[in-house]
C-alpha cells in the first residue's frame, strides 16, 4: 500500500543543483526531503568535472554572489588544477585563454554537496526514483509526497518534465567521454577542439593528473548521425591528438546529456520550481553547467523555504535567478546560434572567423560575455 506523507520542500534529484537547493531551503528551518534515484552518490559520473575558481567565476557571473561552497574547495576533491583553456580551430590553430579552474573527482564533490545540505537539516534519501508528479503530488514506487514546494532538479529526465510540457529533448548535445590514462599531455591545459571532430559541439580534453584525463566529445542531432563513439575513436587518432594519446589506455567510458538551448520558458510552475539542467540552466556555448546550476540551486532552496515561511511568490526564483545569471544564460544561447550559422556548419569559414575574431573574443564568447560577430 502507498504511504502519504506530507512535507514542506521535495527536492527531485541530488546533483549540484538539488544539494544546494536542498542546503538552502533547509537553512531557513523548513522541512526538506531530496530523493535521488541512484545508490551511491554521483555514480555513473556523467561529467568532464572542470570548472573555473571562484575568482573567474566571479568576473564570469557579475552579478551573482556565487555560493560560497565554489570557494576554497578543499584540496582532497581537486584533480588538477588548470591555468589555460587552449581552442583548437577546425585546421588545428590555437587559442590560449588564461583561465583558471580545476577538474574535480565528481563523486566526491557531490558527496560534499549533500553532505552539507544534510547538515544543513535536510534529509538525504537515495536509491529513491521519482515516478510521476501529478496535481502537486510526487510518487515514488512506495510513497506519495504531498509538498508545499517541489523543487524539480532531475538533469534531462523527460519521463518527469514532458508531462509537464517541457520538451528538453529538442536541443541536446549528445556526449561520450574515455577516462584515460598514459596521456602525453600538459595537466595545466584543459583543450577544446572544434571542427569535424565534434559536429554541433566540441571535443575536450581536461586533464585529470600529469597523464590521465577526461577525453570526449559533444556533438548535436541536427549536425551529425553517425555513431558518437567512432568519432570519438576517430578524434584520438587525429593529427593533432596522436602524439598525446599513442600510449594511451581507456579506464571506461560514460555518456550523457547536456541541455544547450538555454533555460525553458517558464522555470514556476503551481508549486514546481525547476532548476539546474533541468531548467536549461547551461551556458550554451560550452556546455558547462555545475557553477551555474549550483547558483540557481540556492536561489530555487531559498524562494522555495521564503514561500513557505512569509508566503512569498515562487516566482520570485525566476526573477532572481535571471537577475543573477540570466544575461550570461541569453548570451551563451546568442552566440551559439550565430555558431550554428557559421562554426558548425562550415569548416574553412569558422577556420577564418576564428582567426579573425582572435583569442580575446573566443575567450569572451566562452565565458557568455556579449560578442558582435
Ligand atoms: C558528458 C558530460 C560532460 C560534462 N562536463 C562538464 C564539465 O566539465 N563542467 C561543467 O561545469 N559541466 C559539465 N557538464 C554539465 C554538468 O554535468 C551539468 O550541468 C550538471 O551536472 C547539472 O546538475 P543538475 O544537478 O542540474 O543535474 P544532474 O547532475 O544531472 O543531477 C540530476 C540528478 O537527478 C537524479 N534523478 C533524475 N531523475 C530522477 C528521478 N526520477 N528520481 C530521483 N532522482 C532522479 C539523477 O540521478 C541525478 O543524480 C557535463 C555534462 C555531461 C553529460
Amino acid at each position: 500500500m502507498t504511504k502519504e506523507q506530507n512535507i514542506d520542500v521535495v527536492v527531485i534529484g541530488g546533483g549540484p543543483a538539488g544539494a544546494m537547493a536542498a542546503k538552502y531551503a533547509a537553512l531557513q528551518g523548513v522541512d526538506t526531503l531530496l530523493l535521488e534515484q541512484k545508490k551511491t552518490i554521483g555514480i555513473p559520473i556523467r561529467c568532464g568535472e572542470f570548472f573555473p575558481t571562484a575568482k573567474e567565476l566571479e568576473k564570469i557571473f557579475v552579478h551573482s554572489p556565487l555560493v560560497p561552497e565554489l570557494y576554497d574547495i578543499k584540496k582532497e576533491l581537486i584533480a588538477q588544477k588548470i591555468d589555460i583553456v587552449r581552442v583548437f580551430s577546425p585546421k588545428s590553430t590555437s587559442f590560449d585563454m588564461p583561465l583558471e579552474g580545476h577538474s574535480v573527482y565528481r563523486e566526491k564533490f557531490e558527496e560534499y554537496l549533500l553532505e552539507e545540505a544534510a547538515e544543513a537539516g535536510a534529509t538525504i534519501q537515495l536509491n529513491t526514483r521519482v515516478e510521476r508528479i501529478r496535481a502537486g503530488l510526487v510518487d515514488t514506487n512506495n510513497t506519495r509526497y504531498r509538498p508545499k514546494v517541489i523543487i524539480l532538479a532531475c538533469g534531462p529526465n523527460r519521463k518527469l518534465l514532458n508531462p509537464l510540457g517541457i520538451h528538453i529533448q529538442n536541443d541536446l548535445a549528445v556526449c561520450v567521454q574515455y577516462v584515460m590514462e598514459n596521456l602525453t599531455i600538459e595537466p595545466n591545459i584543459v583543450e577544446m577542439h572544434y571542427g569535424n571532430v565534434s559536429p554541433g559541439g566540441y571535443a575536450w580534453v581536461i586533464p585529470k593528473g600529469k597523464d590521465r584525463a577526461n577525453v570526449g566529445l559533444g556533438i548535436r542531432k541536427n549536425f551529425y548521425k553517425q555513431n558518437i563513439l567512432t568519432l570519438l575513436d576517430q578524434f584520438l587518432q587525429a593529427p593533432i591528438m596522436k602524439n598525446k594519446t599513442a600510449q594511451g589506455q581507456k579506464v571506461s567510458t560514460i555518456a550523457g546529456l547536456v541541455p544547450v538551448n538555454g533555460p525553458v520558458p517558464h522555470t514556476v510552475m503551481d508549486n514546481i520550481i525547476l532548476v539546474g539542467d533541468a531548467a536549461g540552466h547551461v551556458m550554451a556555448t560550452n556546455g558547462g553547467g555545475i557553477p551555474i546550476v549550483m547558483i540557481c540551486g540556492r536561489i530555487a532552496g531559498e524562494a522555495g523555504a521564503n514561500h513557505i515561511r512569509h508566503g512569498t511568490s515562487l516566482h520570485m526564483y525566476e526573477k532572481q535567478w535571471k537577475k543573477e545569471c540570466g544575461r550570461e544564460l541569453s548570451n551563451a544561447l546568442r552566440t551559439r546560434k550565430r555558431a550554428d550559422f557559421i562554426v558548425y556548419r562550415c569548416g574553412w569559414l569558422a577556420e577564418i572567423l576564428m582567426r579573425l575574431l582572435g583569442t580575446k573574443v573566443i575567450s569572451r564568447a566562452l565565458k557568455c560575455a556579449s560578442v558582435g560577430f
